[in-house]
């Protein structure tokens, strides 16, 4: 089971192709425009499990905040060495999305190249008529320090706590969560257009889903919540398609992100609000499966780190590479016990989705 699970994005490339040769399933691979740190090609691949024209598709994306990438990595590898695992029946199909976003899972990165947010960027960028977020305004000189030392990160957090006695702890921590799109280099940056992310997931979404009559796709993200606990989430609201349908599938389980209290930032640009493919006659549900990794304060400052490291740092540098592997092990504890919780619960989840499927809508 460990060795579902890679040390590098090369490797993780290597091993899911490598799988996916020995599984004998079409593969179709979109490259990415730029390079890794060590000049490896970059790239999506897809990998098909099942018949072409199945009625019913469980999507599973890995790596759309790039760093996450690892562990959805794994379960995608898992599933393409042990098809039996993940339940699927008669006219179902298994589709596997690998890095959707290729330059943050090889960078170490939770960003795409142009430092955006993958899961904040599926806004309709049209017209520029982005979700307002005013209170980021006021925070956003408070966010990333102008030096990575104590004093000046202590005085951050010392500023946002101040407006957080004003506005709410939880208005502060949503405001700078939910997404901007006016500081291109600070944090959960939206962008200005689709990125190279968005418009591949959108291709081989329209390109693999044409005959299927149902798709649930699985986003899998690591850093909230407890550690090796995979939560599924929804934006959706109670009576909408996409609330209800992932509660039929797994039931109370599917944790709702923007009713009731919520550690969640629930951004209109996420690729649960804001991504379905344009197929008209698909019924279409997405939602998160995100695991816990280590304490929230320790991974939200790793992701401020890194959002400093690129702005004003040196990744060639001493404490570049204590930032990155810090941000490393925020996202991706590299331990069996971790990678065998990811394991169990990712196949529990397939299962659930495969079995409620095959039921006749
Ligand atoms: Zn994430």
């Amino acid at each position: 089971m460990d060795s579902f699970f890679s040390a590098t994005y090369s490797d993780a490339r290597a091993n899911f192709l490598e799988a996916c040769l020995s599984a004998g399933v079409p593969v179709q691979t979109c490259r990415h425009p730029l390079k890794g740190p060590h000049g490896e090609g970059l790239a999506t691949d897809l990998a098909w499990i099942g018949p072409r024209d199945a009625a019913n598709v469980v999507v599973i994306v890995s790596g759309t905040h790039g760093a996450e990438g690892y562990c959805g990595s794994g379960l995608q590898v898992g599933f393409l060495r042990t098809p039996e695992a993940s339940g699927r029946g008669e006219d179902q199909a298994l589709m596997l999305v690998h890095a959707i976003n290729p330059f943050g899972f090889a960078w170490m990165r939770r960003v795409n190249e142009d430092n955006i947010d993958l899961n904040r960027n599926f806004v309709d960028h049209q017209g520029g008529n982005y979700p307002e977020n005013d209170l980021f305004e006021l925070l956003e000189p408070h966010v990333v320090p102008r030096r990575w030392e104590e004093d000046e990160i202590a005085a951050c957090a010392e500023a946002q706590a101040k407006f957080a006695a004003q506005h709410g702890e939880v208005a502060v921590r949503q405001a700078i969560g939910k997404g901007q799109y006016r500081h291109p280099d600070s944090v959960h940056y939206g962008g200005t257009a689709p990125a190279w992310s968005n418009r591949t997931l959108h291709a081989l979404c329209e390109g693999w889903l044409g005959n299927a009559r149902e798709a649930v796709m699985i986003d899998v993200h690591t850093g909230l919540g407890p550690y090796g606990y995979g939560e599924l989430m929804t934006p959706r609201k109670p009576g909408s398609h996409g609330y209800d349908r992932p509660h039929e599938l797994w039931g109370d389980e599917v944790h709702c992100t923007t009713v009731g209290p919520t550690a969640y930032a629930g951004s209109p640009g996420s690729i649960l609000n804001g991504f379905r493919p344009n197929l008209q006659d698909l019924s279409f549900v997405a939602v998160g499966l995100e695991y816990g990794t280590r304490e929230r304060d320790k991974v939200r400052r790793a992701v401020v780190a890194d959002t400093w490291l690129h702005r004003y740092g040196d990744l060639d540098s001493p404490l570049g590479r204590q930032i990155k592997t810090d941000l490393r092990d925020a996202f991706y504890p590299e331990e069996s016990a971790w990678k065998a919780k990811i394991w169990e619960r990712g196949q529990d989840v397939v299962q659930r989705a495969f079995s409620g499927l095959s039921t006749e809508r």
